[in-house]
């Protein structure tokens, strides 16, 4: 089935303590369609860059079989940059810039054969361009969506009504901290669930993800890993690999929610042991497969 995401597209410079990468590829859109590419052929990319994108990741998503007609390329413009450092615990991390150059002026508008896309996926862009996405897309199945402490603090009100059109909505831990203005994680999902989307996922880093589904609950661990190189996308790929699950199943039943929580965890442990999209690129379904099945392992007693 097919799968609409619209999000950033960008160059990031990013610091961990094992090294730093400069002007690399990333954006929430690059990781959620790299990650969902690999459940579903009909991934159809919406964003806004500009000449400086380079022709490689044309190439990259081209290979993935990614649809780029959605993306607008503006000439003379900067694509989207965003600079950020992770402490010694690679779970917080310092956004250091953001420059939303191309984005200023962006007004998504789908090409005809998009609009009847049969999931849709918003990641992480300025809310009211989320909506724009929403609104012109036509009876899609599930709308996804995603967000960050940028848009929390700075366009708060825009994104509590995005937010309320979302059939299931992403967001961290410590984001949900700030949007509920509550510690506790479990009052936190019950408060963001009553500001209007269907379903909820808290992703905890490497501690897992929790879903809200109503009064119905599940929650899984992450994969274990015994090094993390680069958090920047996990996130995204988590997103990706989430809807990207639905997309090919077209179930969006609660047990198979569970299901696409667990791959959706699995794509970001792929994300998180390279720079950049770096995991992304050698991965196939065996090894997606494989780590899923460790994954349901892991805490399944008899
Ligand atoms: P994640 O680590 O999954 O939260 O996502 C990191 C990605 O989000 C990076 O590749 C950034 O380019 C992108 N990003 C950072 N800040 C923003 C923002 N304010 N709006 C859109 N995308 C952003």
């Amino acid at each position: 089935m097919s799968l609409l995401i619209v999000g950033s597209l960008a160059f990031d410079s990013v610091e961990t303590p094992f090294g730093k990468i400069e002007n690399a590829l990333g954006g929430a859109a690059t990781y959620i369609s790299l990650a969902a590419s690999f459940f579903t052929p009909n991934v159809r990319l919406v964003g806004v860059v500009g000449s400086d994108f380079p022709q490689s990741a044309f190439e990259l998503f081209k290979k993935n079989k990614i649809d780029t007609e959605g993306i607008e390329i503006i000439e003379g413009g900067k694509t989207f940059r965003w600079s950020g450092r992770y402490h010694k615990n690679m779970n917080d991390r310092d956004s250091l810039s953001t420059e939303l150059n191309v984005f200023e002026k962006f007004s998504p508008k789908l090409p005809q054969n998009y609009i009847n896309s049969d999931f849709v996926c918003v990641g992480n862009i300025e809310p009211s361009l989320q909506r724009l996405v929403i609104e012109q897309a036509k009876n899609p199945k599930m709308i996804v969506g995603d967000t960050m402490n940028f848009w929390i603090t700075g366009r708060k009100e825009e994104l509590l009504k995005t937010i309320k059109k979302l059939d299931l909505f992403f967001i961290n831990d410590t984001e949900a901290q700030l949007l509920a203005d509550d510690d506790n994680l479990i009052r936190c999902g019950k408060k963001i669930l009553q500001l209007g989307p269907k379903n909820l996922v808290i992703k905890k880093g490497e501690h897992g993800a929790m879903l809200f589904c109503g009064d119905q609950f599940f929650s899984t661990v992450a994969l274990p890993l015994e090094k993390i190189v680069d958090p920047t996308g996990a996130g995204d790929c988590f997103a990706g690999g989430f809807i990207g699950h639905i997309a090919k199943t077209g179930d969006t039943s609660f047990e198979n929610l569970k299901r696409a929580v667990l791959y959706g965890s699995v794509m970001a442990s792929f994300c998180v042991e390279h720079f950049s999209i770096d995991g992304l690129l050698d991965l196939d379904s065996e090894k997606i497969e494989e780590r899923f099945n460790k994954l349901k392992n892991i805490s399944q007693v008899n």
